[in-house]
């Protein structure tokens, strides 16, 4: 079986550098190992990724010599699919839905902190995490009030059995904290709680989106960048509770801009249209990330850990 590969942008900005060195480790690794190339846009919000940012980023992807199987997939094509799993989950009574804002969260949180000695828990993101003991009363739909469906992470974890360890294949270098044995990663999808699983404005969610699809595609290697580490225990725990193929996964190295920060999309100037613009060539971009022969080495999984 040939390995497939893809490369996931989502089109609600600009591509930057650290896309440049995703896209093309992704495309360098398929074409050593003999494999296959997809592209899917990750067009959830339909609002943020206009055609025209859809355009540019296909733009770009073709100024760095990437050739990718056609077609490319849309996820805003693909929303039906995304309820059609919902509605599993909402069949086993795994998910269920809460119009609480982010107002309704912060508050219920400061509440819940009042009564607590260590700090009030977070997700990996670094965000409260969802205190529905708080919110019952925001889970009523007599309201109307737009709301999100979230995953019951109590009741998912007893579903695939909550002694069950869930672990994930590991290629790259991993972050500190992770426990791993033996080139696998031991998923701890409890730290996310009770995660959107379909957001109020699209129907679905990242989360959602991507394991399906990953599925969907046939992807055997999963290459992106080590920011969706820890976003892999939820992806492994979506991938059981609706019996997906686990693809391996590598995590690899961030680029980071000249003072050491995170790259991001909405600065215009470090965008890959700019550069292109005033001039840099394609070879400088690839002098700028530099793709070593050990994040190949990783991916090709010849770096024994
Ligand atoms: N669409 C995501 C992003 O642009 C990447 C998703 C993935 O590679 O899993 O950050």
């Amino acid at each position: 079986m040939k390995p497939v590969f893809r490369f996931a942008p989502s089109p609600n900005g600009a591509l930057h550098l650290g896309h440049a060195f995703s896209a093309l480790l992704n495309f360098e690794l398929a074409k050593r190992l003999g494999g296959r190339f997809l592209l899917r846009m990750e067009d959830i919000d339909v609002i943020r990724c206009t055609p025209e940012r859809r355009a540019q980023m296909l733009m770009d992807l073709e100024w760095l010599g990437l050739e990718w199987e056609e077609p490319v997939l849309y996820q805003s094509s693909r929303f039906e699919q995304y309820s059609g799993q919902l509605e599993r989950l909402a069949q086993k009574d795994l998910i269920y839905s809460s119009s609480a804002s982010r107002k309704d969260i912060k508050q219920a949180v400061l509440c819940a902190q009042e009564s607590l000695e260590e700090a009030y828990p977070c997700d990996p993101d670094g965000a409260p995490l969802y205190p529905r003991d708080l919110l019952y009363d925001k889970e009523s739909k007599e309201d109307g009030a737009p709301s999100a469906l979230r995953l019951d992470m109590g009741r998912a974890l007893c579903e695939i059995g909550a002694d069950l360890p869930l672990f994930w294949r590991e290629q790259g270098a991993g972050l500190e904290g992770a426990h791993v044995i033996g080139g696998k990663v031991m998923a701890d999808p409890a730290a996310w709680g009770d995660v959107i699983l379909a957001r109020k404005d699209c129907l679905t969610s990242y989360h959602l989106s991507v394991v399906l699809d990953d599925a969907a595609q046939g992807i055997t290697h999963c290459v992106r960048g080590l920011d969706l580490f820890w976003a892999t225990s939820l992806h492994r725990l979506l991938q059981e509770l609706l019996d997906l193929p686990q693809p391996t996964y590598y995590h690899h190295r961030l680029i980071n801009n000249a003072w050491g920060e995170k790259l991001s999309k909405s600065r215009q100037d470090l965008s890959l249209a700019h550069l292109r613009e005033s001039g840099t060539t394609l070879r400088d971009i690839k002098t700028m990330i530099e793709i070593t022969d050990e994040d190949l080495a990783m991916g090709e999984g010849a770096v024994p850990k």
